[in-house]
């Protein structure tokens, strides 16, 4: 298979509106604003105007994102030759057009299908693996599951009579909208956003249509979105990730959410659909977390697509559906891959895991790390962020990869590469973050010492071979919420976290701050979508512009009270860089 990483022409960054507007005063006009900057959350997109070069729109096309290879070198050489010149005034002088070839074995990814529950009628397509990992971040305060009634047969409206919405009951609006203030607190770039869209709207007309998990972070997210100009629509991308009284917050704000916690797959369409298909209101944005939004419109609504301008899909799973249709020829609008922006892979991937991987192990086991030997299988940003979280609790970290690169780093970082038949006998932990499947299998866990305990953090439960346990002669044993134990005929139990699925997302929290960053990328590549000019995305898949990357760190920056560090002339002369970035080609990723 040839990737290609083709540079078309791009148009001037920042889109118009937040980006193209002069910084705040007191900022400098010189670089995304820091710390120490009073004026930083009512900045632009921190740009300086008529700066002398801009990042590409198109980054890098790939046309299989998940190839293990895709994360190293592609060998671009992200230089003069795929930039375009913009003159103070705002003119575009176009960049030669470069194309380079990168030859990558070729592999085949297969979605996973889940066992779907009984709906109320049969519909076309399985929910995606995404829409059924088990998430349940945040505590819920009012649920109550002595409410059997199907939201959708129940008649609510919200303070202002209003009824365009479906959750599990809007009397839990209050609570949600303490979930909500308590997250703003940790997502200070969204905040700077909506500071700034005081002035300017520059999501004004734009009516997004939005499915990803209905947590406290996505209504921060939502919120911006609005006060940005957008009109929105929502649903949730999993069955079971709907905070209940945050969803009944987004309705009572005026809303249309249909989300709850605990859909059935027909309640899961239905929902999306309510969001779609809507007399006099048509969509003219997708943000995606899982591609079944673009997949349902894809299938009922082709029409739609006239209309819309871009999709925005944050996840692993609904990018690679987006590369595929790109493949095929069935891509009809731009889309923008927001999973592999440096700033959604390196923190979301990564110090999302670091932190809460520790805190899915000890709410559901108690155990102690320190002197336990674990073996995470898959050495990429996941594995490293498990490694890095229980090398330092004092555990023993043995590692197994595919790649030989991966494999080396976990090498040079201290960790022994092994193959999973090795120290699978003496292991008191297993954590698989693949993103492939059956790497824990049936004899694995055959082998498996007494009370060894088994985990997943990768996207989906096929990781490990969890159906291979539903055997007749073994017995299940429910001993918590999300813990089972396994129970082999001579006594011998081990301890399934999850049922195999995300072990984080289902057992513990995930930090806000993280999210805020995940969260910040959507909301820019909504913008720059929506404000493109005609023709500076095709109908392929794109990676948010370096430069945006860069700004959605630096809008995170204060909060640590971090100083960067400005080129100096000289500097950025000897470097060849701009100095108000992009500070690296699109191409890097910054792997370590
Ligand atoms: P990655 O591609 O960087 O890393 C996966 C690694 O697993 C690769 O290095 C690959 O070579 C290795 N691998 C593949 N098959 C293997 C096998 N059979 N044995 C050993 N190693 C194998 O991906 P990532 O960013 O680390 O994400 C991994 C998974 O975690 C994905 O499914 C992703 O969607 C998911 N994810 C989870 C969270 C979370 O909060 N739990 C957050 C982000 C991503």
């Amino acid at each position: 298979m040839s990737v290609q990483v083709a540079v078309p022409a791009p148009g001037p960054l920042p889109p118009p509106g937040l980006g193209a507007a002069a910084p705040a005063a007191g900022c400098g006009a010189e670089r995304p604003p820091v710390s120490g900057c009073p004026g930083l959350p009512a900045a632009g997109l921190g740009l300086p105007p008529g700066a002398a070069k801009v990042p590409q729109a198109s980054a890098m096309k790939r046309s299989d994102p998940h190839h293990p290879q895709h994360r190293h070198r592609d060998g671009g050489d992200g230089g003069a030759g795929r930039e375009a010149l913009v003159s103070p005034d705002g003119t575009v002088t176009e960049a030669p057009r470069t194309v380079k070839k990168i030859q990558f074995a070729d592999q085949k990814q297969e979605f996973n299908k889940r066992p779907t529950k009984i709906g109320r009628r049969s519909l076309s397509r399985s929910i995606s693996q995404s829409s059924t990992d088990s998430y349940s971040s945040a505590a819920s305060y009012t649920d109550s599951s002595d409410d059997e009634t199907s939201p959708r047969d129940k008649q609510q409206k919200n303070s202002k009579g209003s009824s365009d919405f479906c959750v599990k009951n809007i009397k839990q609006a209050e609570f949600g909208r303490r979930e909500i203030e308590i997250a703003e607190q940790e997502m200070p770039a969204l905040m700077a956003l909506r500071k700034r869209a005081q002035g300017e709207k520059p999501l004004a007309g734009a009516k997004i249509v939005g499915c990803t998990h209905i947590t406290a972070q996505t209504a921060v997210l939502m919120e911006t979105l609005g006060a940005l100009g957008a009109q929105c629509r929502w649903a949730a991308c999993n069955i079971y990730s709907t905070l209940n009284e945050v969803a009944a917050a987004l309705a009572e704000s005026g809303f249309p959410v249909f989300a709850w916690k605990g859909e059935s797959e027909d309640d899961f369409w239905w929902c999306i659909d309510r969001c779609v298909n809507v007399e006099g209101w048509q969509p003219n944005m997708i943000l995606d977390d899982g591609g079944d939004l673009t997949h349902w419109i894809y299938k009922k609504y082709p029409n739609m697509f006239k209309k819309i301008k871009g999709i925005v899909e944050e996840s692993v799973t609904g990018v690679h559906r987006l590369y595929q249709l790109s493949k095929a020829g069935k891509l009809c609008v731009p889309a923008m891959n927001v999973n592999d922006s440096v700033t959604k892979q390196k923190f979301d991937n990564l110090y999302c895991c670091r932190e809460s991987i520790l805190d899915g192990l000890k709410r559901t086991t108690d155990m102690m790390f320190g002197g336990k030997q674990v073996v995470v299988c898959g050495y990429g940003e996941v594995g490293k962020g498990c490694c890095a979280a229980l090398k330092a609790m004092g555990s023993i970290v043995y590692v197994t990869e595919i790649d030989p690169i991966c494999a080396l780093q976990a090498c040079m970082d201290g960790f022994r590469l092994v193959k999973l038949n090795e120290v699978i006998r003496q292991v008191d932990i297993v954590i698989t973050c693949t993103g492939n499947k059956n790497v824990v299998t049936r004899e694995h866990l055959d082998r498996m010492k007494n009370s060894c305990i088994v985990c997943n953090m990768g996207h989906s439960n096929t990781e490990i071979d969890v159906a291979s346990l539903r055997t007749p002669e073994l017995t299940w044993e429910r001993v918590r919420s999300q813990v089972d134990h396994v129970i082999w005929p001579d006594g011998k139990r081990i301890v399934l976290l999850a049922e195999g699925r995300l072990l984080n997302l289902s057992c513990s929290t995930v930090p806000t701050f993280v999210l805020s960053i995940t969260a910040t990328t959507q909301a820019l590549a909504l913008i720059e979508l929506y404000n493109a000019p005609e023709g500076r995305y095709k109908q392929d898949v794109y990676l948010l512009p370096k430069k945006m990357d860069e700004y959605v760190a630096s809008l995170h920056l204060p909060t640590f009270d971090a100083h960067l560090t400005e080129l100096t002339d000289e500097q950025a002369k000897y470097l060849g860089l701009n100095k108000n970035g992009p500070f690296k080609p699109n191409y890097y990723r910054c792997w370590f």
